[in-house]
């Protein structure tokens, strides 16, 4: 594989560390000391995934993710956030901070790999979606549909651009339509990782997906009280 990786980690141990580990694993990887020379970098050359440090010198990993965010060409980009555990964790787990996964330092080079591979894998599986689906292939349940091409919801005349997480969620809800689904089994499927028992971020994402949707479609997805949550048709 020559996946090419971006790592902006200002500690040079840690930025080496991945560099060696991914490297490996065949990934072309270039390092980057500041959130500013990866933006830049990333604006001349957008890799197949980034790997950023929370703590920066200057501008942080979450505010350098948000800018990438509202850049339609970098908006899908897969992102994985490094983190020191305690309050930092909380922040990137409890907001939606935009990265489409998290690992807690210290970590080992097995992990680390693990969770490039499978989100390369999941966003390869996404650029597949771009370019191969067609109408067929939205997801649709009653007057709700997800359009695969646009990762939007439709609903009547209301169409709502998801982030990737957003649209991972809901087209899981509604591919079970009319089930109850366990937050664990959310977390494992939507997020690929274990909370240890915290689905605060799972919580905290559905309350957020439906202050999105607003108050006419927020109903679409009920709360099933010591379970999870359930996606009801409505026609
Ligand atoms: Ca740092």
């Amino acid at each position: 594989m020559d996946n090419l990786i971006y790592v902006i980690e200002d500690e040079e141990n840690i930025r080496e560390l991945i560099r060696l580990a991914l490297e490996s694993y065949s990934y072309k990887v270039e390092t980057f000391e500041t959130a500013e020379d990866g933006l830049a970098a990333i604006n001349s050359k957008i890799p197949d995934l980034a790997i950023f440090d929370i703590m920066l010198p200057k501008m942080d990993g979450v505010t350098a993710v948000k800018l990438l965010r509202k850049k339609l060409r970098t908006a899908n980009l897969p992102i994985i956030f490094l983190t020191a555990k305690g309050s930092e964790i909380d922040k990137v787990v409890g907001l939606d901070s935009g990265a489409d996964d998290y690992i807690a330092k210290p970590f080992g080079v097995l992990e680390l790999s693990a969770r490039v591979r499978s989100l390369l894998r999941r966003s390869h599986k996404n650029v597949f979606y771009e370019d191969e689906a067609n109408e067929e292939e939205n997801i649709v349940a009653g007057n709700v549909t997800l359009d695969v091409n646009k990762r939007e919801f439709v609903r009547g005349k209301t169409r709502i651009l998801l982030t990737p997480k957003e649209f991972n969620l809901l087209s899981y809800l509604i591919l079970n339509k009319e089930k109850a689904i366990s937050r664990e089994e959310l977390l494992s499927n939507v997020w690929h990782v274990d909370f240890i028992g915290d689905s605060r971020t799972l919580d905290m994402h559905v309350r957020s997906l439906r202050q999105k949707l607003g108050a006419e479609n927020a109903g679409l997805i009920k709360t099933v009280r010591g379970i999870g949550y359930r996606f009801v048709i409505d026609d």
